[in-house]
């Protein structure tokens, strides 16, 4: 028989556990952010201000958050660990880090690229890589970073949950892309920039055409969003739930979708 004095610790014990998941539970699935930093400062901005954001969501979503600026970790070994891989503002232009990343991808390894980490031009020499990114080529792009009017494409797929079927997006810098990826049959567009933008910038001005800002290439698990320039990005409530709604969604398996 217990006595009463090791019972009651017992059970003072068991309530100490539920009140402190973070003890008790495994997170639930690992990240890793790539980000380079010693690159142009409003894309250090973006992804130290990246970081600060998905280690929030980290803690409150129970998962687990890793960064490094070491391209050389995009090897096998190291990412067979994670569920999801970031890039924030840069990718990799050795081969074989690019090579490891082919494969993580072709294993069923998830992908949620920003902004600078989908440039690519002729001297990218990565072919792969624009197949990935639906056969987009960075053509032109807005300047100075400017808010925008962004439209819902899809509001059946699960990113789109809870996104009302237009926003304003902060302040960026917005890529045009040549050829579009509309034009790839395996492509999803999940927000474009609305015409009534129009013409947008000052030293770079878009005058019109069709602008896909958020998209998969359904052949893979990933997301290309466009945002993630300078310090604002992470101002809009509703952009941020896109953001999130996005890496639940890499992490969902066909058919088992979640929501939030
Ligand atoms: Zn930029």
């Amino acid at each position: 028989m217990m006595n009463p004095g090791s019972l009651r610790l017992l059970m003072a014990l068991a309530l100490l556990c539920v009140g402190a998941p973070g003890i008790a539970q495994q997170p639930r699935f690992k990240v890793l952010a790539f980000y380079s930093a010693n690159l142009e400062p409003d894309h250090v901005q973006f992804a130290e201000d990246a970081l600060k954001f998905f280690a929030a969501r980290a803690t409150s979503d129970n998962f687990r958050l890793d960064s490094t600026t070491n391209w050389e970790d995009m090897n096998d070994a190291y990412l067979k660990a994670y569920q999801v891989i970031i890039w924030l503002d840069d990718s990799p232009t050795r081969a074989e880090q690019r090579r490891a990343f082919e494969r993580y991808m072709e294993n069923g390894g998830a992908w949620l690229g920003f902004h600078a980490s989908g440039y690519n031009d002729k001297d990218t020499n990565w072919p792969w890589f624009v197949d990935f990114l639906g056969s987009a080529v960075f053509h032109i792009n807005s300047w100075p970073p400017l808010p925008a009017k962004l439209v819902i494409d899809d509001r059946t797929h699960p990113v789109a949950t809870g996104i009302p079927d237009s926003y304003e997006s902060p302040a960026n810098e917005w890529y045009v892309w040549k050829p579009s990826p509309r034009l790839n049959k395996n492509v999803r567009i999940l927000v474009t920039f609305d015409p009534s933008n129009y013409p947008i910038g000052l030293k770079d001005v878009l005058a019109r055409g069709d602008l896909p800002v958020v998209w998969t290439n359904t052949k893979y698990k990933m997301v290309y969003m466009n945002m993630g320039h300078g310090d604002k990005i992470f101002t809009s409530p509703v952009q941020n739930t896109l953001i999130e709604n996005a890496v639940e969604w890499l992490l969902s398996p066909p058919g088992q979708v979640k929501e939030f």
